[in-house]
């Protein structure tokens, strides 16, 4: 039996699916679907950001997931990044923006005891300054959000000079047919010039598709695994007979990639116990390095 080091991997593992519940209807998904009046800052397909009606200080910004999570911990990583970059770059537009903002605040609130009174996931981000005011109670600060359409306006084209890194390409589905340009754009999006690099000097000759470690789950405890498991099959893809150091790179690249997923390095380990302790000796049954270049076997 021919046995894919990714293929090991996950035979090891315990699956656990995932059942996405229905999003409950909320202010902030309104807000996201557009049905409701709002002063839009930025919009890309998993952020919003848009003004509070109950601002701090002019400027004051929420920004959002558009996919309905309730908590910081129910907000998936890829999307919280994709937040925090946008949370960055609104802050950096705050001054180009004529907005006052010696300083800003980044706040969370995390359940009502904590705080949050909008049951949708939303990250403030607050221009402070010298000598301001105390702060009113929150509804002795609500605005129409009429009232807020100049700064907004104000801050988008301040946002579109330096606006947050575009979103990362979509992912190929399972088993789809990969044609080179898009592997460039993958590359590139995800930090891989060198890669890249190999694959144009020397494209592998069957075309790309993954089928590896993403075929055996999407989600592990509801975090996605498939930007891990496509990357480390096309690590394979490009190489490697004779590359055992990178072969070894792109498997510790996956554990680092998991661990730092998952938020915790126990996944990691076991996969690391699995494949290289227990591994394919084990089964006694050989590895297959690479389904790119790999001479067919007689
Ligand atoms: P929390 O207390 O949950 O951290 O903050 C909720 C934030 O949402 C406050 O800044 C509040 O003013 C703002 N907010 C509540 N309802 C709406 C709304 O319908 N539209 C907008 N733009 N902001 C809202
Ligand atoms: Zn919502």
């Amino acid at each position: 039996m021919k046995l894919r080091l990714d293929r090991l991997v996950f035979l090891l593992l315990p699956v656990c699916p995932v059942v996405h519940a229905a999003p409950p209807p909320c202010v902030f998904c309104e807000i996201v679907a557009g049905t409701r009046e709002h002063a839009l800052v930025h919009r890309d397909d998993r952020v919003l950001a848009f003004l509070s009606i109950g601002p701090r200080n002019p400027g004051h910004t929420l920004v959002v997931p558009v996919r309905h999570a309730e908590t910081f911990g129910d907000v998936p990583p890829d999307t919280l990044h994709a937040m925090t970059d946008v949370a960055r770059a609104v802050a950096a537009a705050f001054p180009r923006a004529g907005l006052r903002c010696d300083g800003y605040q980044l706040q969370m609130n995390n359940g009502r005891a904590a705080g949050q009174t909008v049951g949708h996931a939303h990250l403030h981000v607050i221009p402070r300054f010298a000598g301001e005011a105390p702060a009113e109670p929150e509804e002795a600060r609500r605005v129409a959000p009429a009232a807020l359409a100049s700064v907004a306006a104000r801050l988008r084209a301040a946002l579109a000079a330096d606006p947050p890194p575009a979103p990362r390409p979509p992912l190929p589905a399972l088993g789809e047919e990969v044609p080179l340009e898009r592997i460039r754009e993958i590359c590139v999006a995800y930090g891989l010039p060198q890669l890249w690099r190999k694959i144009e000097r020397d494209p592998p000759p069957r075309p790309f598709r993954s089928d590896g470690c993403t075929g055996w789950f999407d989600d592990w405890q509801g975090v996605s695994l498939y930007p891990a498991g496509f990357l480390h099959d096309l690590k394979y893809w490009a190489g490697y007979p004779g590359e055992d150091v990178e072969r070894l790179v792109a498997d510790a690249e996956l554990m680092i990639d998991v661990a730092r997923l998952l938020g915790s390095t126990a996944m990691a380990e076991t996969m690391f116990r699995g494949v290289r302790i227990g591994g394919g000796e084990q089964l006694n049954a050989p590895f297959s390095w690479g389904f790119g270049r790999q001479p067919p076997r007689p």
